[in-house]
């Protein structure tokens, strides 16, 4: 799933953004009333450019019905959304 996320360190500020496209996500089948629900988790970690703070950001969304995409939740460690 194409998603842009636009975070800020939590200690020093800096702004970064990563492109989810390029992050492999897992995924989780199980199986719904209407077929198949398939959660996907992609992260990604890095640390600040500045600060060499470590940064970890999860994405998850979840696939049910077949081809209807739900966003998730995007949780961070280190950093914050902005
Ligand atoms: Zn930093």
């Amino acid at each position: 799933m194409t998603k842009v996320v636009k975070f800020k360190c939590d200690e020093c500020q800096t702004v970064g953004t990563v492109d989810f496209s390029d992050v492999e996500y897992e995924q989780e089948a199980s199986e719904g009333g209407m077929g198949a629900r398939i959660e996907y988790w992609g992260s990604f970690e890095d640390s600040c450019e500045k600060c060499s703070n470590s940064i970890k950001i999860v994405d998850n969304y979840t696939e049910y019905p077949a081809d209807n995409f739900e966003p998730g939740e995007t949780s961070l460690t280190g950093a914050s959304l902005i």
